[in-house]
Order: C-alpha cells, then sequence, then structure tokens
C-alpha cells in the first residue's frame, strides 16, 4: 500500500468504514499519535451486488472528504484508494497488512450495520493474534436487540407500537402531561393528497459535485456498474457541513408541504417534497435525532404544520429504526425467505426502463438516472409490480440494493424482503402492500398518456395491474384469505362471476408469460 516505506510505529489502528462517516463519534473527541485511523476502498465492497455507478462515487467521494477532514484535525489517518498497489481488496487483508506495517497491537472497529460484515469481522478477530475490540457507532436511537426486548412475545410487532414508545422514550412531540401534541399519534389519514401542482416543487437544494476523476478511475480498475454517472451531475451530500445545508433547506422549503404530498406520484416532480436526506442520514453524517429535533423545532415555531412533522418524525424513529431492530433479530435467515413461492426472474427492462407501462417507466428510469427513487415509487409502483406478477424476492433485493444511493442491506432488506414483498409472510407488513391501477391513477398523474388504459381489466390495452391484482389473490388464497384485513377483498373476488375471474385469470397468466415485453 502506498505510503511512507515504513511508517511511524502505531499502537491502535481503527477502521472506519464508508458508512461511517460520522465526524462527531467520540473517536475523533481529541487526537493521539498511536492511533491510526484507516479507511479503504476495496472490490470486496464494490463488488457484493452490482451496484448503481453513482452509489459507488458518492460513497467513495465521501470517504475522501472524511480522511480529509479528520487529517485537517489532526488525526493520523491512512486512507488506501481502489488503485493503490498494496491494496488486498479486502477488508480484513488489509487490516492484517497494515497493522504488520504500522506494528500495531490493536485494532477496534465501529459496530457494522451490515450482518455480512459483522461476521466477517468478527470472525477474523478471532482467528488473529492481534487485540480487537467492537464500539458503538453512536449513531441510532435503539441498539440492535431493543426492538426485540420491546415486542417480546407479542405475535404481531406492530410498528405503531414501537413508534409510540419512542416517541416517549426521547419526548418528541409530546404536550407538557406527555401526551401526544395535538391528541393523536399519527395523521398518516392526513397525509394521502395527490399533488394539484402547487405549490411547486422546490428548486434541488443539494451540491453538485464533479466526480470524472474519480470515475476514471474507476472504471480503469474494471469495477462493474450500472446506471449513467455521466446522466447527471452527483448531487448527493459528500460530508457533514453540506449535509447540514440539505437537513436547513428541506426544513425551510420542502417540510411544511411533506406531510400532504409524502405518498403522491408526479411525472414532472421526482422529488417533491421528500428530504433526500437518506444518504447522509445512512453514511451517518447526520444523526437522527438532530434531523428529527430540527423538524420538531420548525412546528414549534409556527412554520410546519403537525402533520407533517410527524408524518417525517414517523418515517425517522419509527420506521427506520424499526426496520434496523427487524434486520438484527432475524437475521442471518432473513435474506432467504420467500414466503410467497415467487420465481419469476426480473423482466429485462428493470435495467433500462424499456416498458409501455408509464408508471414503471418513470420510476425506473428516475432510478437508473438519479440513484434514488421516493418511498411510493419504490413500494407501490416497482414493488407493487414486482408482487403482484410474482417476481423473486431475493433478485428484487439485490435490484434495489444496487441501485438505490441510500441502501445499506441493513435498511434496504425488510424494505424489500418485508415489507414490499412480504416474503418474511408477514412479519413487517399486516397485508401485502399492492393496488390495482385505481390506487396510482388516484395518487397522481402517471396514468396520463400511458399505453394502457387503467380502466380496463381485460383486453389488449388493460392496464396489467389490474387482472394481476386479482389473480394474485386468487393464487394466494390459502395464505391469505383468512386475514382480517382482507376480508373485503376477498368478499368481492367471491362476489365476482366465474366467467370474469375466468377472464382476469387467463389474462394475468398471458401477461405473467410476457413480461419482458409489457
Ligand atoms: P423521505 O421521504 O424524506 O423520508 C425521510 C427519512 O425517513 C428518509 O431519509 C429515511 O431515512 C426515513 N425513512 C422513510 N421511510 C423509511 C422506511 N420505510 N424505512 C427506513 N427509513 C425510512 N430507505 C433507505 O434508507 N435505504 C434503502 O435501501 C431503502 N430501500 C427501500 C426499499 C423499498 C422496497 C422501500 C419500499 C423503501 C425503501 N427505503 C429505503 C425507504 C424509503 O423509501 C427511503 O428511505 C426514502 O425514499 C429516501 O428518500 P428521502 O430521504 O427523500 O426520504
Ligand atoms: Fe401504470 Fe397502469 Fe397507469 Fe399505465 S395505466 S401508468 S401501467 S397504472
Amino acid at each position: 500500500m502506498n505510503a511512507p516505506a515504513t511508517p511511524a510505529h502505531a499502537h491502535t489502528l481503527r477502521l472506519v468504514l464508508g458508512d461511517q462517516l460520522n465526524p462527531r463519534h467520540s473517536w475523533f473527541s481529541q487526537t493521539d499519535a498511536q492511533v491510526v485511523h484507516v479507511l479503504m476502498e476495496v472490490r470486496q465492497e464494490t463488488d457484493y451486488v452490482l451496484h448503481h455507478a453513482q452509489k459507488i462515487l458518492a460513497i467513495f467521494a465521501a470517504m475522501r472528504d472524511f480522511a480529509r477532514h479528520l487529517r485537517a484535525e489532526g488525526h493520523r489517518v491512512r486512507y488506501v484508494t481502489l488503485d493503490d498497489v498494496g491494496n488486498r481488496q479486502s477488508i480484513e487483508g488489509n487490516l492484517a497488512g497494515l497493522a504488520a506495517q504500522y506494528g500495531a497491537r490493536r485494532i477496534e472497529w465501529q459496530q457494522p450495520d451490515e450482518w455480512r460484515l459483522d461476521a466477517q469481522l468478527r470472525a477474523w478477530g478471532a482467528a488473529q493474534p492481534l487485540e480487537w475490540a467492537v464500539v458503538d457507532s453512536e449513531h441510532f436511537l435503539t441498539r440492535r436487540g431493543d426492538l426485540a426486548s420491546l415486542m417480546g412475545r407479542r405475535k404481531q410487532w406492530l410498528m405503531e407500537h414501537f413508534y409510540r414508545h419512542m416517541r416517549r422514550r426521547w419526548k418528541l412531540l409530546l404536550d407538557a402531561d406527555g401526551a401526544p401534541a395535538g391528541g393523536q399519534w399519527n395523521f398518516d389519514r392526513d397525509n394521502r393528497k395527490r399533488w394539484p401542482g402547487t405549490p411547486p416543487e422546490p428548486a434541488d437544494w443539494r451540491p453538485r459535485h464533479d466526480h470524472g476523476d474519480l470515475w476514471d478511475m474507476v472504471r480503469r480498475e474494471g469495477v462493474r456498474s450500472f446506471g449513467d454517472p455521466q446522466a447527471v451531475a452527483l448531487r448527493w451530500p459528500l460530508n457533514r457541513s453540506e449535509a447540514l445545508d440539505c437537513l436547513d433547506a428541506f426544513i425551510h422549503t420542502a417540510l411544511p408541504h411533506f406531510g400532504d404530498y409524502e405518498d403522491a406520484l408526479a411525472a414532472e416532480a421526482p422529488r417533491l417534497f421528500h428530504s433526500l436526506l437518506s444518504f447522509a442520514l445512512n453514511l451517518k453524517m447526520l444523526h437522527p435525532l438532530e434531523v428529527v429535533r430540527r423538524a420538531e423545532a420548525a412546528w414549534r415555531a409556527g412554520r410546519a404544520p403537525l402533520a407533517a412533522v410527524e408524518g417525517f418524525v414517523r418515517q425517522i424513529i419509527g420506521w427506520r429504526e424499526y426496520m434496523r431492530g427487524i434486520y438484527w433479530s432475524h437475521m442471518p435467515g432473513y435474506a432467504s425467505h420467500n414466503a410467497l413461492g415467487h420465481h419469476a426472474p426480473l423482466p429485462r427492462w428493470f435495467w433500462t426502463g424499456d416498458t409501455h407501462m408509464r408508471c414503471l417507466r418513470l420510476a425506473i428510469t428516475q432510478s437508473l438516472r438519479t440513484a434514488h427513487a421516493h418511498h411510493i415509487q419504490r413500494l407501490m409502483v416497482i414493488g407493487n409490480f414486482a408482487l403482484l406478477a410474482g417476481l423473486e424476492p431475493q433478485a428484487l433485493h439485490r435490484w434495489y440494493l444496487g441501485i438505490y444511493i441510500d441502501a445499506f442491506e441493513w435498511v434496504e432488506l425488510p424494505n424489500t424482503l418485508g415489507m414490499s414483498q412480504r416474503a418474511d409472510g408477514g412479519v413487517i407488513a399486516t397485508k401485502p402492500y399492492v393496488s390495482s391501477a385505481a390506487y396510482l391513477q388516484r395518487m397522481g398523474d402517471y396514468c396520463q398518456g400511458c399505453t394502457y388504459d387503467p380502466r380496463q381489466k381485460t383486453g389488449a390495452r388493460a392496464c396489467p395491474f389490474n387482472a394481476l391484482y386479482w389473480d394474485f389473490f386468487e393464487r394466494h388464497e390459502p395464505a391469505l384469505a383468512s386475514n382480517p384485513r382482507l376480508a373485503l377483498m376477498y368478499r368481492q373476488l367471491r362476489k365476482m362471476p366465474e366467467s370474469q375471474r375466468e377472464a382476469l385469470r387467463a389474462q394475468a397468466g398471458q401477461l405473467r408469460e410476457r413480461l419482458d415485453t409489457l
């Protein structure tokens, strides 16, 4: 590895992973000449799944920025670039080599968020002679096992139950007597509006980065990726200071409307009023508590309505922490669940966006261009179609893990396999998140100008979502019919004349035969 021929001795090496770029971690509260902080770009991490080019670039660029910051603060840093001649391209290979170079006796790392890395590092630590220690990443509001302890032996682990506990525990959006602000815990019902075109989508507040040189290096090294890195500038915050500016801009310009249009779909407004903070949060540039406290302060100052702020807070202290708790209490077996027995491969247009279905064309093209899609695009457009069409959940998981800028397995896997595909048999979702075209038409303008007609159920122009929807419930009747939340749906299905059911079945069968050409 490129470095001074014999670097000055250091007693301890501290590994900083690419998603642990938190300058306020207690590791950095003082400098110590006997401690070297190690950051490394390795093929192990570029290649464990096929990634979007922007994801690789943004993480490497942020890591490089973090290393510069640490050096400027007086810390010793060893940064191993991807093209470093001595790079052994695996984390433990590099750690072992560096420990020998520095004569280090101890290695420390922060708790990784992914099961894969956690297991790898622990196994390596146990098998080599150096002292090693794992410290908290000081990022989350819960520990790995807290959700399981809270839920105990309850049959259904409801997110709402966990969320109320978190509101109380962190004293968020509470009145002085501890009651929920506004008299209710959840304003979800207010947060389901179609966007009428006003207020306008705020201008994109994110920084713009040039990444040409870095991309050239990544390409020279032969890293495989997808998505066009040159299509758009890299618009993700690469350090805490940029992330704080983004948080500020979100609070002032988008938060007031976040709730109303949280579930909306708009062809010309791909970002709507979403925060675009997931990358900064997941790389730990921002702490979740500071983000939600800023949102709460905006409400207390009368600058954002309670429903918007509550909806935003719920995503972060509720869903985000809950997903992590599910992940750590169910891994490693969780990743292989396929409760509904779905095995169809992803249609080719998942890699091009080239489909006649306008909703999917818009959501996938945007994802391929920008490495981001908002929650309803991920859940009710792409995920909805995947579940109705019976796509293999593991293949879909790899796609989501690769394409989104914020995708790390601890949060992506429970969202994809659990919430979206119900492959976990209902651990997360109390009912499948599926809909026919009516929902998509109601939530926005995606159906306007589509080759398919959202009102037709059968025939050449019928929207594929319609027949696939009824067919999904019919095919999975044994697994789903006893779910009380689906009783109404199954009553409707049973009332349908057999001729209509047969027509829907035939239509769905044909559609599933030719997913590539839809
Ligand atoms: P906003 O809409 O502004 O929400 C604010 C914040 O809340 C987000 O930044 C995020 O930190 C948090 N949040 C919102 N919903 C969720 C959720 N369901 N789970 C966890 N956190 C949530 N989020 C990821 O961070 N990484 C992923 O890999 C990921 N994969 C997903 C896959 C599927 C199939 C689905 C349905 C959702 C996934 N999400 C994932 C959740 C959510 O879609 C993204 O967090 C969100 O779209 C990021 O954009 P934003 O920052 O503008 O979010
Ligand atoms: Fe999507 Fe169907 Fe609407 Fe077309 S008609 S945009 S396929 S929901």
